[in-house]
């Protein structure tokens, strides 16, 4: 290990970031001087903190293109997520509606829809490609008259495939169906603009981007045509009654921050994390024979580099690089079970294939010399259990 590298190098940049300096700062006096409850707005205190929860609205809502009072901040993109596909359901009900997602959501997402559908709500299921790219044709054909939403992430968080969103936001505003999309991998890597690919709903959550961790937001249109959904906090009736509960300051005011510096810095970073992951797996490849890349080649975050090492069981390679390099196997996702990826069996993928596959995730403090004592440690390890067979 050179002497100038943190130990364990940290590839995991899809799981969490760590908070920007620049965001820690924006955040503390929020915890000391300005610590006011934005609700109460009988006093200066309160003002602070209103005002400066009502900026930051602002700049996410921008960040965007939405309006800032479409924007609820919630404790997550779980939470997010969560608020609305049962706020949707809760709104609808009545009509037995139905609802049409992808194989390969997030958790969040999925097991909201399994809820629902236990209520009564019929669900279809899309498959994707081989590349984990929907078909939009299949979405045609999966669109009904009591079709209430379609919810497809932005970004994909296992192989960073990023869906045709504008596409698809075309389809279903033209079929009047709203669109939901969880972009929590896409916010500040790729643009995004609600207006432009007909977004209804989007979820988010700063701790993706160099935020803090516990704070999130869900982007609902309340304009025409206004997406009608029903709260599942209820209390004080904060954020116009979607989501009572006392507003977490330092943390929506860290959320701007982080979302500001990832979109003035996306271009350049992208850029950056494209060519370090390209050193990368041109790297692995040369010393490891039989590699391929999960997910497609190019319509896919720049810092994302999930592969499959044939051969390995991606376990085993992971508790040999515990003291070098922090990367997630094909399977960890789920914090209870170590289910093989439903993502990657999503792609049409052998079980076997399953298990002998890492995902590798770039970031912000990613140097190009940690990714090249990185890929030498993989390479390393990976002919060692190669040969153990
Ligand atoms: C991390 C993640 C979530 C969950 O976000 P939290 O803010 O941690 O609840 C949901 N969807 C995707 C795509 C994610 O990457």
């Amino acid at each position: 290990m050179p002497y100038d590298l943190k130990q364990p190098i940290y590839l995991d940049y899809q799981a969490t970031t760590p908070v920007d300096s620049r965001v820690l700062d924006a955040m503390l006096p929020y915890f000391s001087n300005i610590f006011g409850n934005a609700a109460s707005k009988n006093h200066i205190y309160g003002q602070d903190a209103h005002r400066a929860v009502e900026n930051a609205r602002e700049v996410i809502g921008h960040s965007i293109r939405a309006k800032p009072q479409d924007i609820c901040f919630t404790s997550g993109a779980t939470e997010a997520i969560n608020l609305a596909v049962k706020g949707t359901f809760f709104a609808h009900r009545s009509k037995t509606p139905h609802f049409i997602t992808v194989i390969t959501e997030h958790h969040a997402l999925l097991d909201s829809m399994k809820r629902i559908e236990s209520e009564g709500a019929k669900i279809t299921y899309l498959p994707v490609d081989d590349q984990g790219i929907l078909n939009i044709e299949k979405l045609k054909e999966a669109i009904r008259p009591e079709t209430v939403l379609m919810s497809v992430m932005a970004a994909n968080n296992e192989i960073g495939v990023i869906q045709p969103l504008l596409q698809i936001g075309h389809l279903c505003r033209e079929r009047n169906i709203f669109l939901m999309t969880d972009a929590t991998q896409a916010l500040g890597k790729i643009p995004l603009d609600v207006q432009k690919m007909n977004i209804d709903l989007l979820a988010c959550s700063a701790h993706k981007l160099y935020g803090p961790k516990g704070i999130g937001a869900l982007y609902c249109r309340r304009s025409l045509p206004c997406v009608p959904i029903q709260p599942i906090i209820d209390g004080g009736g904060h954020e116009r009654g979607l989501r009572s509960g006392t507003l977490n300051v330092p943390g929506i005011i860290g959320f701007a921050k982080a979302i500001e510096i990832s979109i003035k810095e996306m271009k350049i970073e992208n850029i950056r994390l494209l060519k370090m992951r390209n050193a990368m797996l041109l790297k692995l490849k040369k010393s490891l024979p039989n590699i391929s890349l999960n997910g497609h080649p190019n319509l896919r975050l720049a810092g994302n580099l999930s592969i499959c090492i044939t051969g390995i069981d991606s376990e085993a390679l992971l508790i040999a690089l515990t003291n070098d390099v922090a990367i997630s196997s094909g399977s960890a996702c789920t914090t209870m079970s170590v289910e093989p990826s439903h993502v990657l069996k999503a792609l049409g993928m052998a079980d076997e294939n399953v298990r002998s596959s890492i995902r590798i995730g770039l970031g912000r403090l990613t140097t190009e010399k940690e990714v090249d004592y990185a890929s030498s440690r993989i390479i390393d390890e990976a002919i060692r259990l190669r040969n153990l067979r």
